[in-house]
């Protein structure tokens, strides 16, 4: 397994150091992952180097959230592609790097669309309205991307997978056991 470059150029880092914001600071260094294990081995060194890791979509937010001084992992470059898509189901399953309009022109054969009407739409990326929980000028209709996320696999801070979704009360005593039903000191359930 190649570990992933870390590129340190001034290039790279100036053109890193702001995003759709006005704010701006130069990073220590970007990466570009082609998958999940590229992003763990990022993870560990950015822990060795007692860095963050800023994870970057399209870059189109407003409030300076892909900026930082830490590592730069734009997931745009190579983590873009729509897995499948389930028009029988109404769901698609997507790399977080999927720009949201393109994602739309794969739905559209099936007249589906995912709704969330962001005006940066030919820009920004599913990851990175998932991050921003986007939303556009018919939120009172289509809602913001949060209610249209059924599950979502993320790595934590640690380097473990996460699969965050909407659990049964079956599934949940198979994962945590009788402390699921165990009541806390405050008496309510736990
Ligand atoms: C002109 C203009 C108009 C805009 N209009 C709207 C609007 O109508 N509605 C709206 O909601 N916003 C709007 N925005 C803000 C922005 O475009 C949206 O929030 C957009 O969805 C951000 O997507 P992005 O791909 O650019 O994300 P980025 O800016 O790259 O990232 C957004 C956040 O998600 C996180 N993130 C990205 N990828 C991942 C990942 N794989 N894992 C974990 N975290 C991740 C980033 O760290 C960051 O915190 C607008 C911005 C501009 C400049």
């Amino acid at each position: 397994m190649a570990t992933p470059e870390i590129l340190r150029d001034s290039l790279h880092r100036i053109a890193y150091s702001t995003d759709a914001s006005a704010y701006r600071e130069v990073p220590y260094g970007v990466a570009y992952p082609e998958d999940e294990d590229d992003i763990r081995t990022l993870i560990a060194i950015g822990r060795d180097l007692g860095l963050d890791l800023i994870p970057r979509a399209g870059g189109t937010s407003i409030a300076g959230q892909v900026v930082g001084k830490g590592i730069v992992v734009d997931i745009s470059r190579h983590m873009n592609r729509i897995l499948e898509i389930n028009s029988g189901e109404r769901w698609a399953r997507v790399q977080p790097g999927v720009v949201r309009d393109e994602l739309n022109l794969a739905c559209r054969q099936y007249g589906l669309f995912f709704s969330p009407e962001t005006s940066t739409s030919n820009r920004c990326c599913i990851g990175g309205m998932f991050g921003n929980n986007s939303c556009g000028s018919h939120s009172l209709i289509y809602g913001s991307t949060r209610h249209h996320v059924i599950e979502a696999k993320g790595i934590l801070a640690d380097g473990s997978s996460g699969h965050f979704k909407e659990y049964t009360v079956e599934e949940l005593e198979h994962r945590f056991g009788n402390r699921f039903w165990e009541k806390s000191d405050s008496d309510s359930l736990i």
